[in-house]
């Protein structure tokens, strides 16, 4: 950390194109350092078995005072599974369309209301918005809505298993040209849902730890003998372990409405050789927690940065069913999922008055140079970023694949706590490999658009906008 913690001193206001900045006075702090929950966290086994920085602070969740209407939040979930066989995406060997769904897509949706200003989270059981479908999707929402573009995060799981997004009739395959199509007004259906179904709610929060994901840059000797950095397991690398789970209760319940949750891995546990539609371990996991707790519990779930990081078992050729056999997407999902239920269990929800503040931006980022072709205009690579308060919990969402150093340092550095980041959320700019990286090679580094700096600009840019927002 110390090493991105320096780089940032020297990366000063990187360009930004501003969309939209919503700003409003400071509200009432609404910090809860000292809660009830806090204090008897502290002396409970949870916090000292949980490594996260955030609940070392305690947890920071928002104090019930006299002021405005107070919270409401509504939720929905809405099926998106193909009806017809699609391009799965993720990718390029897969060719063929899909065979069969061995489990359910969904968007999954939770919007938060208070003094009037509205967040509004979606998650999607999709693997992003390539093919400029961002833009599309998120403007269908927003005229349905009518929310502020900065109130909305519409990310995606980053599942390798679910239909490839694109309104390219040229070159998209028919059924995932209809798919795409027909999403916009399912994902407006959801948030329109959620939104109606707005009621007073308590917040808490809590945060655990899952083996799931680890490091992929696994290091290899060539047939050169040199060394080089391949898509594999790497223990010895970072890993950012860190299950940050967001609670809501309405008044007078006792199971929860929404269980949101945000870990970071890639879901690729099937590998090219699946041809089944599945949400792979973030999705089942989500789809675990709505049986386990039942009634009508939405579990959003999101990919925290994960840039560099795999299942611990990946690329499968598929769900091994024989003689019984649980596949290990199921277990590694299930095992996600048991973690988060742990979290969940233990979280007292208390906080019912949480100002809302939002904003959004285009960062020009250096790009790498792509050769003696490139124009001026390929000098910098865009990246959107979303950040939102909710009382004391923040959010912010990349529109990118982001190393988890560079997520953790943005969860260190805020001064909300705890700071979710959700990323493959309004856009889809590729890898964002941390400075060290490049020197390195490997394949997030030679995919990226990003020049090196970029990650550490990145940073940067969230942790101001986030102080923007106190
Ligand atoms: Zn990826």
């Amino acid at each position: 950390m110390k090493q991105i913690d320096s780089s940032l001193q020297f990366l000063r206001n990187p360009p930004v194109h501003v969309h939209a900045t919503e700003r409003m006075p400071l509200p009432h702090e609404c910090w809860a350092f000292g809660s009830r929950r806090a204090r008897a966290l502290q002396g409970s086994g949870y916090v000292r078995k949980t490594l996260s920085a955030w609940a070392c602070f305690g947890l920071a969740i928002c104090l019930v005072l006299a002021r405005g209407e107070g919270l409401r939040t509504g939720e929905a979930r809405i099926d998106v599974t193909p009806e017809q066989p699609v391009v799965l995406a993720g990718y390029a060997s897969r060719t063929n369309l899909s065979e069969g769904v061995h489990d359910r897509l969904s968007a999954r949706v939770v919007a938060f209301e208070q003094d009037g200003r509205r967040l509004v989270l979606v998650s999607l059981d999709n693997l992003g918005f390539y093919n400029d479908t961002s833009g599309p999707l998120r403007q269908a929402i927003l005229e349905a809505c009518a929310i502020q573009p900065s109130e909305l995060f519409l990310c995606a799981i980053h599942t390798h298993s679910a239909p490839l997004l694109t309104l390219d009739t040229a070159r998209g395959h028919p059924n995932n040209v209809a798919y795409t199509k027909a999403l916009g007004g399912k994902l407006a259906q959801g948030v329109r849902e959620a939104l109606a179904r707005l009621v007073p709610a308590e917040l808490g929060v809590g945060s655990g730890s899952s083996p799931v994901g680890v490091n992929r840059r696994e290091v290899a000797q060539g047939v050169d003998g040199k060394t080089k950095v391949v898509l594999g397991r790497n223990p010895s690398r970072i890993t950012d372990r860190e299950v940050e789970v967001l609670k809501v209760v309405n008044p007078g319940g006792t199971e929860p409405a929404v269980l949101l949750f945000a870990y970071g891995t890639h879901s690729t546990s099937l590998g090219p050789g699946n041809y089944q539609v599945s949400g792979d371990i973030h999705g089942l996991a989500a789809q675990f927690l709505e049986k386990y707790f039942g009634g009508d519990l939405v579990a959003p779930e999101f990919a925290g940065a994960s840039g560099d990081i795999d299942p611990w078992v990946r690329v499968l050729p598929g769900f091994r069913t024989g003689r019984g056999w649980v596949p290990e997407t199921v277990l590694m999902g299930t095992l996600l999922a048991e973690e988060v239920a742990r979290v969940a269990e233990g979280i007292h929800t208390s906080a019912t008055n949480c100002p809302i503040r939002t904003a959004w931006k285009t960062l020009a980022l250096p790009a790498r140079p792509k050769g003696e072709a490139a124009s001026s205009d390929d000098t910098t690579a865009s990246m959107t970023i979303t950040v939102a308060r909710l009382g004391g919990i923040a959010f912010v969402g990349l529109g990118g694949e982001v190393f988890n150093e560079l997520g953790k340092a943005i969860k260190l550095s805020s001064p909300f706590h705890p700071t979710l980041v959700l990323t493959h959320c309004n856009g889809a700019a590729g890898y964002v490999p941390t400075r060290p990286s490049y020197s390195e090679g490997g394949y997030e580094v030679q995919s990226s658009s990003f020049a090196p700096g970029g990650g550490e600009q990145l940073v940067e840019e969230a942790v101001r906008m986030l102080k923007e927002l106190q």
